[in-house]
């Protein structure tokens, strides 16, 4: 039995971005995986999920052909019929309702050029409402980073941080489970360096105990209330404040808004914030000195600090903490959200978003958008779009037709239940998948795609690096690439040629013309290296670290905004005592459409669980390895208790990733109200022996 040469790719899973190889035996079309030795961001290293990735792409369970609903049920295709269905429909819809009545669901699991094209669709087809899953995971660090420093991505790379960084602040994030070679690769380095941890996450962890530091001084784990980070961070920045522990130079030349904060914090008290929070104020302030007087301290933020109703105003404090301290525009500092998933960076910069264009360029912004326009050769709508949440709230009002790529909303936005009731008042949904997902099951039309290992494009890691995937070609005769789906119904849509392209790297070619940061990125240029963007023109490296000089706000200075405390939007009460949060698995991937389906993943962890504390295990008569039913406002789901001190007391603490038992059945559906991120990671919920 021959082999093809194995091809050098990236990990389908989180945004690390390490790089392997795949490759696809001749006879049985089996793809495999190997190590990719001097891969540019691993050396060779994987975690469990990246030598896993290969068991999805010849599962049995792969789609083969286009499905029709028909009479209610679907049946077998050809892809004639199905563009037809396809086309036919959008036409009819926009025609009939306008098209502000479709919705377009982009996907960060999906490559940067395919999620250019889908965007283009919806802007050429006259609908701003297209979004992708970033807007559940980091939209509200996005508008943070974006409003006060310039750009909604990291900072610095992760080369710098582990080879400077004296202090890591890891808040709301998990990279020992969610990021396991940044974990164990990079941030290891700096801790066997020297460099101290502070953590602060309600829930112990893989991060907790993954540095193996004896000194509580070098390694602090804030175990926080949910939903308490900002009196934290404002006892931390008040700390700095009254030990003169701000870099005044910096605040002086390069920020603005610096009384703002100390007028906020003047009344502040700190001993009640603390027992707000729930941990002894001199914890907080040994944590507050410790990155304070580092020559350099890093932040890594994560989602549980965007997944709140204030997941701005949780950035911003980050932002004002890293800015006072002249935290920013040097090696092993800054401000560095750690993306879920291999190309969450990318979506978002190539415009899969409703108020941005490529490269972030504002819709409504009439010289940004007519730039574009020039390119594409068509008008653009001026008003922004509906956000992910506000779209699937308006499935069979004001959206009557869906567009999904990749993307599974029945189980990955809150509110699980209504999601699934009202997605049945859709008066038309397409989905483009590798597998029959929860969410496709109430779709007319299911194109089966290819998966990552078979086809080639760019992704665009948590760093910024911008880096080539290549595939080795189609293992299933009659699945389509999603470039080649997208070219074809933009194609038929429209015959002036805004979709005929030949190949992923021609509409590379052509988003470089709008994205002005990817400008100077070529597929010959990202080499097997990639670039770290900004690359402005032809020639330009990258940037490793952003900021040197200015920031990239219109005036060049960095915003201090002084925030206050919002508490969750449901707190414990009578009925629902308990703060349930949620948070990922190392071995698990978001609704786990592949990660259940992968036999060494599922092996690990085949059915969700919650975390409860043994004080309130007793008080509620749960013992370890009980079914318990969690229940919320919204609904319950019924798993197995594990009574750990992982989790604070009064918190209960359990995943999203399993169709039978998904966390988001319980979630709020509450937004922060300018970035429109759900509050995922705070309910009230209430539990009971099964
Ligand atoms: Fe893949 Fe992330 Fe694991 Fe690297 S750390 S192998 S990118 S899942």
């Amino acid at each position: 039995m021959s082999s093809e040469e194995p091809v050098k790719t990236i990990c389908p899973y989180c945004g690390v971005g390490c790089g392997i190889q795949v490759q696809a035996d001749e006879e049985s079309g089996d793809v495999s995986f190997m190590p990719w030795g001097d891969a540019p961001v691993n050396s060779g290293r994987i975690c469990i999920k990246g030598g896993a990735a290969t068991e999805v792409v010849n599962h049995e369970d792969r789609l083969t052909e286009p499905l029709i609903r028909e009479d209610g049920e679907f049946r077998e295709a050809t892809w004639e019929e199905a563009y037809e269905r396809v086309v036919g429909e959008l036409e009819r819809i926009s025609g009939e309702y306008g098209a502000d009545a479709l919705g377009f669901f982009g996907s960060s699991k999906v490559m940067n050029e395919e999620n250019y094209l889908l965007q283009k669709l919806a802007r050429r087809i006259g609908t701003n409402n297209v979004d992708n899953c970033t807007r559940m995971c980091h939209a509200s660090t996005v508008w943070a980073l974006r409003t006060s420093l310039g750009a909604g991505a990291m900072t610095n790379s992760m080369e710098d941080l582990s080879e400077e960084a004296d202090v890591l602040w890891i808040q709301g994030a998990n990279p020992g489970e969610q990021h396991p070679i940044a974990n164990s690769v990079y941030f290891r380095q700096a801790v066997l360096d020297g460099a101290t941890v502070i953590q602060v996450d309600p829930h112990a962890n893989k991060t907790t105990r993954s540095f193996d530091i004896e000194d509580t001084d070098r390694h602090q784990h804030l175990q926080l209330n949910p939903g308490t980070d900002i009196p934290l961070l404002n006892i931390v920045l008040k700390t700095i404040l009254e030990n003169d522990w701000v870099d005044e130079e910096f605040v002086e030349e390069r920020t603005e808004g610096f009384e703002d904060l100390v007028e906020t914090l003047e009344d502040f008290d700190t001993e009640a914030a603390a027992e707000e929070c729930g941990i002894p104020l001199e914890d907080i302030e040994r944590a507050a000195e410790a990155y304070a007087t580092a020559d350099n301290a890093a932040i890594f933020t994560g989602m549980g600090m965007s997944q709140h109703a204030c997941g701005v105003d949780n950035v911003q404090n980050e932002i004002n903490l890293a800015l006072i301290t002249g935290n920013l525009g040097r090696p092993g500092t800054g401000v560095n959200p750690l993306r879920g998933q291999n190309n969450v960076q990318g979506t978002c910069d190539v415009g899969a978003m409703p108020n941005v264009l490529p490269g972030y360029q504002l819709v409504d912004d009439d010289e940004a958008r007519e730039s574009v326009e020039e390119v594409w050769g068509f008008e653009v709508p001026d008003e922004p779009g509906l956000t992910n949440v506000e779209i699937s709230n308006e499935f069979g009002q004001g959206i009557k037709g869906m567009y999904v790529m990749g993307e599974n909303p029945i189980m990955s936005e809150p509110d699980a239940n209504e999601v699934a009731e009202r997605i049945q008042d859709l008066e038309f949904m397409v989905v483009q998948d590798i597998f029959m997902t929860e969410t496709a099951e109430y779709a007319d039309v299911i194109l089966p795609a290819t998966t990552w290992a078979e086809r080639g494009g760019t992704v665009t890691n948590t760093d910024r690096r911008v880096q080539r995937m290549r595939g080795v070609g189609k293992v299933i005769e009659n699945t389509k690439h999603d470039f080649e789906i997208l070219c074809e119904v933009g194609s038929r849509l429209f015959d002036d040629g805004s979709f005929d392209f030949e190949d992923p790297e021609e509409a590379f070619e052509e988003l470089r013309q709008v994205c002005p940061s990817y400008y100077g990125m070529t597929y010959d240029l990202l080499g097997e290296e990639g670039l770290h963007w900004p690359c402005y023109d032809i020639g330009d490296e990258g940037d490793p670290f952003l900021y040197e000089d200015e920031f990239d706000t219109e005036n060049g200075l960095g915003r201090i905004v002084g925030v206050t405390h919002t508490p969750p939007a449901e707190v414990p009460d009578e009925e629902y005592p308990l703060t349930l949060t949620t948070a990922r698995l190392e071995e698990h991937y978001n609704t786990g459409t592949m990660s259940r389906r992968s036999p060494t993943l599922n092996r690990q962890y085949p059915e969700n669980f919650v975390d409860i504390h043994p004080n309130d295990a007793e008080e509620f008569g749960v013992e370890d390895g009980d079914y318990v039913t969690i229940s919320s406002r919204r609904g319950e789901i019924t798993v197995k208790a594990q009574v750990t001190t992982d989790i604070k007391e009064g918190s209960i603490w359990t995943t999203p990733h399993f169709a039978s038992a998904s966390a988001n059945v319980l979630t709020n559906d509450v937004l922060d109200e300018r970035a429109k991120i759900p509050e995922y990671k705070a309910a009230a919920a209430d539990i009971e022996v099964s």
